[in-house]
């Protein structure tokens, strides 16, 4: 039998051909009704919104969007922040993300001045992952 970690909850579950355990396709089935229920009576709503009214996390609902469970034209969103996939009118990121990239952005230069690389390294690694975290490019590879 193939065992393999469930991409969203990380346990180790059977392998069928689902990327997730039951457990979790049962927990994303019941958010898909409750999303899709919740979207005829609300449409036009974003990320945030969605999320905020029926209790699916936004990680849940960015998942969804990715396996097409959900489209991004039931959501009438054109832009998310490639950082946290926040819907936003302009740009690349939402305003909390820009503020935080540029902060980031500054410590880690500075730090390099400091020679203090190593430390930052990794942080460094993270900010750049975060800026490739574009839900409309990130599509789960295997
Ligand atoms: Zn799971
Ligand atoms: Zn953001």
């Amino acid at each position: 039998m193939d065992y393999r970690y469930c991409k969203r909850c990380n346990k180790l579950y059977v392998f069928g051909n689902m990327q997730l355990c039951n457990n979790c396709l049962q927990e994303i089935d019941k958010s898909v009704s409750v999303i899709r229920k919740y979207l005829e009576e609300n449409p036009g709503s974003n990320i945030c919104v969605l999320s905020q009214n029926t209790g699916v996390p936004e990680k849940d609902i960015l998942y969804l969007l990715r396996e097409g469970r959900l489209v991004f034209s039931d959501l009438q969103i054109t832009l998310y922040c490639e950082r946290c996939g926040k819907p936003i009118s302009e740009g690349k990121y939402c305003g909390e993300c820009k503020r935080d990239l540029e902060n980031l952005l500054s410590k880690t230069s500075q730090s390099m001045l400091e020679g203090k690389m190593k430390k930052e390294e990794k942080s460094k690694g993270d900010l750049i992952k975060g800026i490739n975290m574009n839900v409309l490019e990130r599509r789960e590879k295997d």
